[in-house]
């Protein structure tokens, strides 16, 4: 391409938003800053389209979907939380755009839809996991998979078995060990149902079932994830925990833009642990994969389910240990639903809903 990569940035404000436009920055020659949403705070830039406000506010909608829509829009980063980037990711890949996408909510809540949506270009992940699944899958067959591992910090919480889960703090939640991130991901780290939104999040990604994804706890946080092939091979992705690598992978493919992030030097990473999930305690993964298994609407539950109890547990509403009983509780109470874009909407609003009526009653 002679021009460079023109680029839409869906929450440039953000953490990820933020990093997105410093790769950008960057790499002038290859990369464009086209248009961006930003929230309450301005990110002072000059593109084609500065769109201020947040999804469901007056023509901030309309404005998003001409922008990811435009004719002169090549790739669209979706980096704005949650369920609400869900019809901006479609509108893009309808329009036959390239999407990075940072939210793993939209492939969680309706995978199949999504990846239906972008046919043969795929979706470029962002989420490092998934980046790295995908770089180690450049060049090999689907059918050359055995599995896909996964790998998990562990969260705050995971190190400390004795610790009471009824009794963590908020301040002690948001203390992630290895990364840097916005408080709700960080929360999904330490109940550890980030990963199980992950392992939803690979199966649409990677068309694997789910029993060909494993989770290991790895506290280095330095293999970011890794594939296992019908030979036996194991291939995985290294680097020092920097998200602008995973940005830069997704804006340069299939090119590698020079030096994304500092080289990671082999003699100062030490050891490297794996670890088994306990999913005793921690049961957000096999909750997971049991909603991906129900299909339909549940996917959509846990994860509105999820958002709306981090939220209750951030505004000191519930305990920590009730995020993912109630996740289960919505599950258990959902009637279920086929996986139209109506109806995963619909059970959208039906978990936030149940987990509003019912937090008085999810305090444990
Ligand atoms: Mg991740």
């Amino acid at each position: 391409m002679t021009r460079p990569v023109n680029v839409a940035i869906l929450g440039a404000t953000g953490s990820i938003g933020q990093q997105t436009l410093d790769v950008i920055d960057r790499n002038p020659a290859r990369l464009r800053l086209f248009g961006l949403t930003e929230g309450r705070r301005s990110t002072k830039r000059s593109a084609e389209y500065l769109i201020q406000g947040q999804a469901g506010e007056p023509d901030f909608d309309a404005r998003v979907e001409a922008m990811v829509t435009d004719p002169r829009c090549d790739l669209v980063v979706v980096a704005i939380p949650g369920a609400r980037a869900l019809a901006p990711t479609l509108a893009a890949l309808t329009a036959g755009k390239e999407v990075a996408l940072a939210t793993k909510e939209v492939l969680v809540m309706a995978g199949a839809l999504v990846m239906r949506a972008a046919g043969e270009r795929g979706i470029r992940p962002v989420d490092s996991e998934h980046s790295a699944i995908w770089q180690c899958l450049w060049g090999e067959r689907r059918e050359s998979i055995r599995r896909l591992i996964l790998t998990a910090s562990g969260g705050p919480f995971w190190a400390h078995p004795d610790l009471d889960l009824d009794q963590v703090t908020v301040e002690q939640a948001l203390n992630h060990p290895r990364w840097s991130m916005g408080p709700k991901v960080t929360v999904d780290s330490a109940t550890l149902m980030n990963k199980g939104l992950e392992v939803i999040e690979a199966h649409h990604l990677f068309g694997v079932t789910l029993d060909q994804i494993a989770v290991f706890i790895h506290p280095q946080s330095v293999v970011h994830s890794l594939v296992e092939f019908v030979d036996g091979s194991l291939k995985g992705q290294l680097g020092h925990p920097d998200m602008r690598l995973p940005i830069a992978v997704a804006l340069g493919y299939p090119d590698r833009l020079v030096d994304a992030v500092p080289p990671t030097a082999l003699e100062e990473l030490g050891g490297l642990e794996f670890h088994a999930l306990d999913e005793g305690r921690f049961p957000s993964v096999r909750l997971a994969r049991e909603a991906a298994k129900a299909g339909g609407g549940h996917p959509a539950v846990l994860n509105a389910a999820n958002e709306e109890a981090v939220n209750a547990f951030l505004a000191g509403g519930i305990a920590f240990s009730g995020i993912v009983w109630a996740v289960e509780r919505a599950m258990a109470a959902f009637g279920g639903s086929r996986d139209s874009l109506q109806e995963i909407l619909e059970a959208d609003r039906w978990a936030r809903e149940y987990v509003k009526v019912n937090s008085g009653r999810l305090r444990t």
